[in-house]
């Protein structure tokens, strides 16, 4: 019978076997509007970020499925040359796999082999590395038309050749005089890059842009926050926005960037984004007379041919809390009360799970998904926060859940059609705020107009071994229609990974302590874990060649929690743990493993200086170092650690590097426009007590052994 289709046919098959589907002859990253609408009929690629416009992160694969998954093995890992944060959701095209790593750094691999094809480099400047809050890390590519585009942590959009990895045009998206990163991956709509932007915390007003994917010309901005108000305003709803704000907050930037989430709704043309915090975090010192300061904290949909604005819901407003709502936005069509619903959902960083019509931005339904003492609800007359008290911790400082850190961050959830469920990576990290009296604003440095000294830990191990304990984690499958748990599976702590659903009955999510696992979608029943030897954070995803099912995690200790936590982490880093890895069924490839031998800490100098200044050290610590080097300055080993530094031992040597820049190229830049020389001492005079501190009780322990 096949004989009868005479040849044409046959060579045509062959193709088709050959590529896993189509586009013979069309080149690498072949991808257009058409593939990407319909992305469901071609469930063995993976095309952008969420996989589909929906960013449901659902694969309709189903070879390695409930009853096989115990056979999964590694069919090849990819060593990415770096020891900081891997973010990245990979992006797999007709047999290539596209990929971030940190600093912005691209990698082509053979999606079958993990063979390196190309790597580009942006080159981005190190010293950027300090204007960017939570690790040098990048999320992700899109591919278009023959092109990979990344976005880079300079603030850069660049076109990459998909055969070669040479860039055809490369555009710069920020005032680079500022203290912008982009650190989300773009998305592409009709030829249009979408990208927006980081640094709330550092002096930056956010904003979202659109450019031509073929020549990089900017076609619309649309800003999330308005600017100065004597200059006209950009359009009608930036002039109804700064009616929001009080004081001069323009001066500070205002903040609102959005840094990650998007979505697109074909049928409504609509691109819907999450924005960030405010800047600074504390309302009283951003917007004096309150305010709900839109369009911070918020989700916004705009038409995405013309950027224009189509509706907003505000998650948290007059935000004083670092609640960014840009957390993963994902599209459904759901049946609520019997009717149909096309929804946007989010799990977002304050603690409540939004449903909210995805045509109009009405909130249909809230509920907390983790505990929350910030607020008691959400009034649905209002679509408001209730929260309990009104002072934002004016009246003193507050513990609170969530807190920076979110109930849920930057971690990509997905939702399965099939069991209606979507599956959450959440936690509960509590998180003490405060009114910071004397802030006033210091451009690129950590602007939140909160008491940084609030953020130290007991001195009494016992104490912090309880703190730490207090912190959890857990994956959630969470019935956005009954807006209720269904199963948790719990995990030793916070910051775990993204997940992945798929039609084999499987969610798929990585965890901090250097995990990756499979669990039963209806059940939570855990079916298949592998050791990766790395915190995996990043967004799982799966894809076909040869008609073989893979399943790909980046795998790669760094990012925000590891900066700043440093205590309450097990694991740590080695010098170079990025990895890509990839699973299929029957793989039999072996995850070398890493040296993750402990470095025992040197004996330390004796205490430079009397006790009050050490302690005045602390604080300037706590507000300018802490961010990237950890509470009490246990690092969390992403960067060095400064208590086994042997230049807290030399005076000259520790100004050097604080003062005088001399470290600069590994991202350490000069702190001279904010600190004094007897500042950089009494900083020195305090990691020194912390140094010994950290001593005495490593040989504590040992003894006790
Ligand atoms: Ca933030």
């Amino acid at each position: 019978m096949r004989r009868g289709l005479g040849p044409w046919v046959a060579v045509t098959l062959l193709a088709a076997t050959a590529l896993g589907g189509c586009h013979l002859g069309h080149g690498p990253a072949a991808v257009d509007a058409a593939r990407l609408t319909d992305a469901d009929k071609d469930p063995g690629n993976w095309m952008s970020h969420g996989r589909s416009y929906s960013e449901q992160r659902f694969s309709p694969l189903d070879k390695v499925n409930a009853d096989n998954v115990k056979d999964l093995g590694l069919a090849w890992s990819f060593q990415l040359s770096t020891n900081r944060g891997v973010e990245a959701t990979p992006i797999v095209v007709d047999g290539t796999m596209y990929v971030t790593s940190s600093w912005s750094v691209v990698y082509a691999l053979n999606a079958k082999t993990g063979e390196l094809l190309w790597k580009y480099d942006p080159k981005v400047p190190r010293e950027v590395g300090h204007n960017a809050c939570c690790d040098v890390v990048n999320r992700g590519v899109a591919v278009w038309k023959g092109r990979v585009y990344v976005a880079t942590l300079d603030g850069r959009l660049v076109a990459l050749d998909a055969k070669t990895g040479n860039p055809a045009w490369s555009v710069v998206t920020v005032d680079q005089s500022k203290p912008y990163t982009i650190t989300m991956a773009p998305r592409i709509i009709k030829g249009r890059v979408m990208v927006g932007n980081s640094g709330s915390e550092y002096g930056v007003r956010g904003y979202v842009s659109a450019y031509d994917a073929d020549s990089g010309k900017l076609i619309w901005r649309f800003f999330t926050v308005p600017g100065d108000p004597s200059k006209p305003f950009e359009n009608k709803q930036m002039e109804a926005a700064a009616k929001t704000w009080s004081g001069e907050w323009w001066k500070f930037g205002g903040g609102g960037s959005p840094w990650d989430s998007m979505a697109y709704d074909p049928e409504s043309n609509l691109l819907i984004f999450g924005t960030g915090n405010g800047l600074p975090w504390d309302e009283k010192a951003r917007s004096p007379k309150g305010g709900d300061n839109l369009f911070l904290s918020s989700i916004i949909a705009v038409n995405a041919d013309t950027g224009e604005y189509a509706w907003h819901y505000q998650t948290t407003p007059g935000d004083s809390w670092d609640f960014d709502s840009t957390q993963t936005l994902t599209l459904a069509d759901l049946t609520i009360d019997g009717k149909p619903r096309k929804v946007v959902m989010q799990a977002s960083k304050n603690g409540f799970f939004y449903v909210l019509d995805r045509v109009t931005g009405k909130l249909i339904s809230a509920r907390n998904y983790v505990p929350v003492t910030w607020a008691k609800g959400v009034d649905m007359a209002t679509g408001k926060p209730i929260e309990v008290g009104d002072d934002h911790y004016k009246a003193g400082p507050e513990v609170q859940f969530p807190s920076s850190f979110g109930g849920h961050n930057w971690h990509p959830m997905s939702f399965s059609p099939k069991t209606g469920l979507v599956y959450l990576p959440a936690q509960e990290v509590p998180g003490a705020y405060g009114t910071d009296d004397k802030f006033a604003f210091n451009p690129g440095q950590w602007n939140t107009a909160t008491n940084t000294d609030l953020n130290t830990l007991p001195p009494d191990p016992k104490a912090r071994a309880a703190m730490k304990n207090a912190f959890k984690g857990y994956l959630i499958a969470w019935d956005p229609v009954a807006q209720k748990e269904v199963w948790r599976a719990a995990h030793k702590g916070p910051w775990n990974g993204g997940t992945l659903a798929t039609a084999g009955g499987l969610v798929f999510q990585g965890t901090a302590d250097g995990h990756f696992n499979a669990y039963d979608a209806a059940n939570g029943k855990p079916l298949w874990s592998t050791d990766t030897y790395a915190a995996t954070l990043a967004g799982p995803m799966t894809y076909t060649v040869d008609g073989e099912q893979y399943v790909a995690v980046g795998a790669g200790f760094g990012s925000i929690f590891y900066l700043v936590a440093g205590f309450a982490v097990d694991q740590k880093g080695s010098p170079e743990n990025g990895r890509i890895v990839v699973y299929k069924l029957g793989g039999k490839a072996v995850l070398p493993k890493p040296d993750l031998t402990k470095i025992e800490m040197p004996k330390p100098p004796a205490a430079a200086a009397p006790q009050a200044i050490a302690a005045q050290g602390h604080s300037t610590f706590n507000k300018y170092c802490l961010v990237c080097h950890g509470y009490n300055a246990i690092s969390g080993g992403v960067i060095p650690d400064l208590r086994y530094s042997p230049l807290i031992g030399d005076a000259a040597g520790f100004k050097d590097v604080v003062l005088g820049g001399a470290r600069k190229s590994n991202g350490m830049v000069s702190f001279a426009g904010s600190l004094k020389e007897a500042d950089v001492e009494a900083i020195r005079a305090y990691v020194i007590t912390e140094a010994n501190a950290g001593y005495a009780q490593e040989h504590a322990s040992a003894g006790a052994r």
